[in-house]
This record gives structure tokens, C-alpha cells and sequence, in this order.
């Protein structure tokens, strides 16, 4: 249950996400999170309870995709004391990788992780700063599976409700601080 105090956290989270419309292209109301980044109050709220949402689930780490959920997922594995692992765009790690290819609206895109990053049976939680399709987020999904990572869950800051990406998901627990409904 939200209490009061989380409900006036979540009104000034909301308050600092800007909708900037037809961007990155026409027809798509993207969603500004520089606002939230530049208020060191409020992002510290997001974090808060970011990491309240997680701490039930009892992750061994937290992996996040580059580069929004970067500045969602280090701060939260900081909180819960628990280890970090980028999901970058190929090329970008050193050393071998392991890759996982997924379809966008047009063409594909592919996402990697250091191999060795997971140790078989370790419980994963993904977290972005935006659940729209789910095309990337279970496209990280099952990178962390392919070392034999457990994904218990993802959280994010805000879910686009009305796209269902978390069918994309169905194994794990989603949660998002806002909803945004259409
Ligand atoms: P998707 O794979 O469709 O779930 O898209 C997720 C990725 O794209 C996330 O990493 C988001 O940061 C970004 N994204 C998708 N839609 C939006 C949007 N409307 N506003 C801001 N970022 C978005």
C-alpha cells in the first residue's frame, strides 16, 4: 500500500517527466525524464522508492540497459547493497560478450553483456527508466538467461501502460513508480 508521503513523492516525480511530443519522430510522445535528473531531491525520491519496490524481491544483482536505465539501476543496486551489470549496444565491451538480437518497428537491434557478468541460478532484477513496447527489456530477459540468470522481476520508473509491454515478460514481476494510461 502507497502511504501519503509516497503518493506527494510520486506527484513530484510526475511533475518533473516532460512530455515532448513527436519525438523522436512523429506520433511519439516522448518522455523527459532531465527534468527529474536535474532536481537532486526528487531523483533521490525516484530512488527511494525504486529500491523499496525491490528490496522484497531478494535480487542477487541488478542488470540495466544503456543508457536511462543506467541512472535508475546503479543508484538502486547502491541502495540494496548489491552489484550492477551494464547492458550495452554491441561493440561497446571489452572482452567476450554475449548478444541477443530483437525486432524494432523497422530492422533489429541487439543488446550484450560481459560474458561470465551472471553466475548460473544468480536472481536477476532488470530495471529502465521506461516500459514502452518491451521489446528491449525482454530482449535483456533473456541475456541474463542465457547465463543461466534468474529474472524475478523489472522495475521501472514509468510503465506505457496502453502498449502491454509487459506480456512481453509474463515470468516476471513488474512493477513502475507511474503509470501512464494512453
Ligand atoms: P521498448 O523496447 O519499446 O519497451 O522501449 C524501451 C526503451 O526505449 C527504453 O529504454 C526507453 O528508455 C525508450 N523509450 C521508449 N518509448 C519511450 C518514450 N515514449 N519516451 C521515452 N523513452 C522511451
Amino acid at each position: 500500500m502507497m502511504n501519503e508521503s509516497q503518493s506527494e513523492a510520486l506527484a513530484r516525480i510526475d511533475a518533473l517527466i516532460a512530455n515532448v511530443p513527436d519525438f523522436p519522430k512523429p506520433g511519439i510522445q516522448f518522455k523527459d525524464i532531465t527534468p527529474l535528473l536535474a532536481s537532486s531531491e526528487v531523483f533521490a525520491e525516484s530512488i527511494e522508492l525504486l529500491a523499496e519496490k525491490s528490496q522484497t524481491l531478494g535480487a542477487d544483482l541488478i542488470a540495466a540497459p544503456e543508457s536511462r536505465g543506467f541512472l535508475f539501476g546503479l543508484p538502486v543496486a547502491q541502495k540494496l547493497g548489491i552489484g550492477f551489470i551494464p547492458i550495452r549496444k554491441p561493440g561497446k565491451l571489452p572482452g567476450e560478450t554475449i548478444s541477443v538480437e530483437y525486432d524494432l518497428e523497422y530492422g533489429t537491434d541487439t543488446v550484450e553483456m560481459r560474458a561470465g557478468a551472471i553466475q548460473p541460478g544468480q536472481k536477476v532484477l532488470l530495471i529502465d527508466d521506461v516500459l514502452a513496447t518491451g521489446g528491449t527489456i525482454a530482449a535483456c530477459e533473456k541475456l541474463a538467461e542465457k547465463q543461466g540468470g534468474v529474472v524475478i522481476g523489472a522495475g521501472f520508473l514509468m510503465e506505457l501502460s496502453f502498449l502491454n509491454g509487459r506480456n512481453l515478460i509474463p515470468d516476471c514481476e513488474v512493477f513502475s513508480l507511474l503509470e501512464i494510461q494512453d
